[in-house]
């Protein structure tokens, strides 16, 4: 996914015949090294479901992913006694509520990792959604259709996108905000509570999520398995190193990290190991490729960031 797109900027900087090449190739690269081999450990849920691929990553969390789209974003349905937190939900191209109603009868509430289009495309279909306090969250929460366009672009879908899915009229539908949250905001679901904690950076309204007692770390995207992008206006880098080391500080007490990306497993190590890599890019180290738009790849010690060109 996000490695796939970079692959295709760099290929688009190459020759304006590789740009022909990747436009009219009928598998997109970034789709090649699909199913990743992460998920072979993981619990397959309803097999049947055309456009999600759903997996049991622990005892009442299901992994939604959309691996038919570039971003290869991913959802968390986390399941209470009394009800259930859906953290993200998606593109916005199938129906996510019809999935986590056949996941659980408890009622969901909606939390979004950020409010950046790939992760809020069903909110509309949800009673419940809380958001940050932030006139980011408010901006987004009107929906818009030029970031949702862009993701169907050329290359962009790997197979066949849902039946009645209609490309032209294809926008981030508008939403309401039940509740206004904040830092250290806790949701108890019954037998399990979670925690949200702020982390900008990413985007104003960037958190992340922590289940104490099964250590579980929900990261959105301020990690995730892939290259991280670090690019947008909405950016703060500052903000990201502070949240970044905030997150660090919770590995001894977490089992496993949960990104929004590509593959939803990874061991807390990678929290510190962030922290240092995120540091040592910024003091000037790692290796620097160029990237579409003014942008450049980052790479240290296996983590990719791709940040604004200087
Ligand atoms: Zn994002």
């Amino acid at each position: 996914m996000r490695i796939g797109k970079v692959l295709l900027a760099l290929a688009l900087l190459c020759s304006p015949w590789s740009f022909l090449a990747a436009q009219t190739k009928e598998i997109p690269d970034w789709c090649k090294p699909l199913p990743r081999p992460e998920y072979k450990s993981l619990t397959r849920m309803l097999p049947d479901e055309p456009w999600f691929e759903v997996y049991k990553v622990s005892p009442g969390v299901f992994a939604i992913y959309e691996p038919h789209q570039a971003e290869e974003v991913i959802s968390y349905l986390i399941v209470g006694h009394k009800q259930a937190v859906l953290f993200d939900t998606g593109m916005g191209i199938a129906d996510i509520r019809k999935v986590t109603s056949r996941l659980t009868s408890r009622p969901v509430v909606v939390l979004n990792s950020h409010t950046h289009n790939d992760h809020v495309g069903g909110n509309w279909e949800y009673s419940f959604v809380y958001g940050m306090d932030t006139d980011f969250t408010r901006k987004n929460a009107k929906g818009s259709r030029e970031d949702a366009q862009a993701e169907l672009a050329p290359g962009q879908i790997c197979g066949d996108l849902p039946k009645g899915f209609d490309p032209k009229t294809y926008a981030t539908k508008p939403w309401k905000i039940s509740h206004f949250i904040h830092d250290r905001f806790k949701v108890n679901l019954g037998g399990r509570t979670l925690e949200v904690i702020a982390t900008p950076g990413h985007t104003p309204d960037a958190i992340a999520l922590i289940d104490r007692e099964n250590g579980l770390l929900f990261t959105g995207d301020t990690y995730y398995p892939a290259p991280i992008w670090l690019f947008r206006p909405e950016t703060n880098l500052d903000e990201y190193v502070a949240s970044v080391k905030k997150l660090a500080a919770l590995a001894p007490e977490v089992k496993l990290v949960l990104g929004a990306h590509n593959i939803p497993v990874a061991k807390p190590s990678v929290l510190p190991e962030l922290v240092a890599a995120i540091e040592a890019v910024r003091a000037g180290q790692g290796t620097v490729k160029p990237a579409e738009k003014g942008k450049a790849l980052h790479e240290i010690s296996g983590f990719t960031f791709l940040m604004a060109a200087p």
